[in-house]
């Protein structure tokens, strides 16, 4: 039973809000990185997307919520442009969910989900560590509030780190790999309590090499390669009948 979520029955559902990004263009320096994407991902969905390495998933996801500025284009949450939004309340509405947990190593869970509660919310200790504590037994980690994150398997670091962004009630999360850092056993849960989310009317966009769970879990799958949304559809479309001759190779390779 280690693997799975264990998910308590207090579960909320989600008012998961539309995510439409509008020929976004981002660049390092000189290096154009990404080359107009534009995207609909409806309520409640999941979008899975999926490409290379290099072909620019995480750029496009951190330009989504703005760790790094877009060129040009805009993304539109449940309608309106986020161009102008406070980024602190950009990123409590777009919850984001790293490859490397990135939780604070000196506290707790309990405190590592409160702590933007406190600052960007500006709860109470008592109504932060409440709501806390509510959303640790939500990804079945009542018993760990206290560990810090050395305690913890990267399994249950993970879940910390999606408890934390979900505390925040976000319309939309994003995830970026989040089980290519987990040993095997590790991922299955992980997996599974993203897919409740998904089924609880969250709004995702989840970048994945897990193939099973793009076909399985996904609305629409996106297929990216060199800073290019080359085939959008469903999972039958995608992967059992790629159109284009760099998705067929790239699922030759993964597959
Ligand atoms: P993916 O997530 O699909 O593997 P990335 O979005 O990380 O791709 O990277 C896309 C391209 O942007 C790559 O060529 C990468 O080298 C480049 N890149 C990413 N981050 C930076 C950065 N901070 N500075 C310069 N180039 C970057
Ligand atoms: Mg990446």
């Amino acid at each position: 039973m280690s693997t799975s979520a264990n998910v308590s029955s207090d579960l909320l559902t989600f008012r998961g809000s539309s995510l439409e990004i509008k020929d976004l263009t981002m660049a390092f320096g000189d290096i154009h990185v990404l080359r107009g994407v534009s995207l609909s991902i409806a309520p409640g969905t999941t979008t899975c997307i999926i490409g290379p390495s290099g072909s620019g998933k995480s750029t496009l996801l951190r330009g989504i919520n703005r760790l790094h500025e877009p060129s040009s284009g805009d993304v539109l949450l449940d309608g309106e442009s986020t161009l102008n939004l406070n980024p602190d309340v950009l990123r409590s509405r777009i919850g984001m969910v790293f490859q490397h947990f990135n939780l604070f190593p000196d506290h707790t869970s309990l405190e590592n989900v409160a702590l933007a509660l406190r600052s960007v919310k500006g709860m109470s200790k008592a109504e932060a560590r409440e709501r806390a504590s509510r959303r640790l037994a939500e990804v079945g980690l009542a018993e760990r509030a206290d560990h810090r994150p050395r305690d913890l398997s990267g399994g249950q670091q993970q879940r910390v780190a999606i408890a934390r962004a979900l505390a925040m009630e976000p319309e939309v999360m994003l995830f970026d790999e989040a089980t290519s850092a987990l040993d095997p056993e590790l991922v299955k849960g992980v997996l599974t309590l993203m897919a409740g989310l998904c089924e609880r009317g969250m709004t995702m966009a989840v970048v994945t090499h897990e193939m099973g769970f793009a076909r399985r879990v996904a609305d629409q799958v996106v297929f990216m390669d060199e800073g290019e949304v080359v085939e959008v559809g469903t999972p039958a479309d995608l992967f059992d009948n790629p159109q284009s001759e760099r998705l067929q190779r790239f699922l030759s390779e993964v597959l």
